[in-house]
């Protein structure tokens, strides 16, 4: 069995680690391997990405959904929400409202319904933007597609896609999920799909508290890595959103799956060990406080959405609500945060190069 000492030389070469052996640091790791292994994820963090940090704004363009996933505001069986599907026009203003913000990256996300959120109503939405003349940086973070339909995404300016498996445990994920959300198999295969089809950038996650944490991290690190070896790339990025309450609904997590600041900050560090080329995304659902202890950290965050809302037409269409998907707690508009990092020494970039 391999030591930690040699985990440890591995990590910090920039090799990576294996899934089994995230495991086996997550097993036997005490204080001064956690210390260590700090240190090895902040010069990984300079080393591949250099104080760059990338901003995005989630565009939430529909919120009717076919899946009842326990944990979510959009669920099906929420009579209570507000729902709405975007206009043309009104998908306009939003987008107008974040350009004028000052962001360059958008992040188009719906909940699952093929009327309202296929692969040519997301075409449409991206040619909407071209012809105004808003050239955003296009990643879209919406139900599992077929080859056939993320070509129709690619052919229509959307650089990458974001789709997380909530979790790797089978059994949790058939108690969390019902509706064609159920299909584990279709989900996983997703981001392959998308490769396959040509978008070259993808990025994986997990849904924290819904499952321990160790067996997702890892499985998501074994998933990452099996598509490396098939595509030639590792993913983009990586995204470990905490669960949130959500309108609608209460406290989320299941009993005894919390994950606390400490443990959100090491499962941060061993994915930029396990996958030092990867960017890391800390999106508004975490406090002000948190996210900017991270990235003074240093240890892997590198992508970063700020000023953001959950809710179609959230930015400025002040009818829609009650309606958003989840809690968030980082309200502070983007040009806060863009002061407050470079305050910091960081290097904030708008689009990805
Ligand atoms: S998590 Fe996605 S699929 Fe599930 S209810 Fe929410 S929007 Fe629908």
């Amino acid at each position: 069995m391999e030591s930690l000492e040699s985990l440890h030389e591995k990590a910090a070469a920039g090799a990576g680690l294996t899934a089994e052996e995230a495991a086996l640091f997550l097993e036997r790791a005490g204080p001064e391997d956690w210390r260590r292994a700090h240190e090895t994820a902040c010069a990984l963090t300079r080393g591949h990405f250099g104080g760059r940090l990338f901003f995005f704004a989630p565009l939430y363009f529909s919120s009717y959904c076919v899946n009842d996933c326990a944990y979510c505001g959009f669920r099906r069986s929420n009579r209570a929400l507000r729902r709405r599907a975007l206009e043309t026009d009104e998908f306009l203003t939003e987008a107008r409202f974040l350009w004028e913000q000052g962001h360059r990256t958008l992040l188009l996300v719906a909940a699952e319904h093929p009327g309202h959120s296929g692969a040519a109503k997301i075409a449409a939405h991206a040619g909407a933007l071209r012809a105004a003349g808003m050239s955003f940086y296009l990643m879209a973070e919406v139900a599992p597609m077929s080859v056939p339909d993320y070509r129709v995404l690619r052919q229509a300016g959307i650089s990458q896609c974001l789709l997380f498996q909530e979790t790797y445990n089978r059994e949790v994920y058939a108690a969390a999920h019902d509706g064609p959300k159920e299909d584990y198999e279709w989900r996983k295969g997703a981001m392959e799909r998308a490769l396959e089809a040509g978008i070259s950038r993808v990025g994986l996650g997990i849904l924290l508290g819904l499952n321990d944490y160790r067996e997702d991290l890892c499985a998501l690190i074994a998933h990452a890595r099996d598509l490396r070896t098939r595509y030639g790339k590792f993913p983009a990025t990586f995204s470990f959103p905490r669960l949130r309450s959500a309108y609608g609904l209460g406290p989320t997590a299941g009993e005894g799956k919390e994950v606390t600041d400490e443990q959100l900050e090491r499962i941060i560090v061993l994915a930029r060990l396990a996958v030092p080329s990867a960017g890391i995304v800390l999106s508004t659902r975490e406090t002000p406080a948190f996210r900017d202890s991270v990235l003074k950290k240093g240890i892997g965050v590198t992508h970063l959405s700020a000023g953001s809302a959950t809710a179609p037409g959230g930015y400025t269409l002040t009818e829609s609500g009650p309606g958003g998907q989840f809690e968030l707690l980082d309200h502070r508009p983007l040009g806060e945060v863009l002061r407050r990092t470079k305050e910091e020494g960081h290097r904030p970039c708008l689009q990805p190069n």
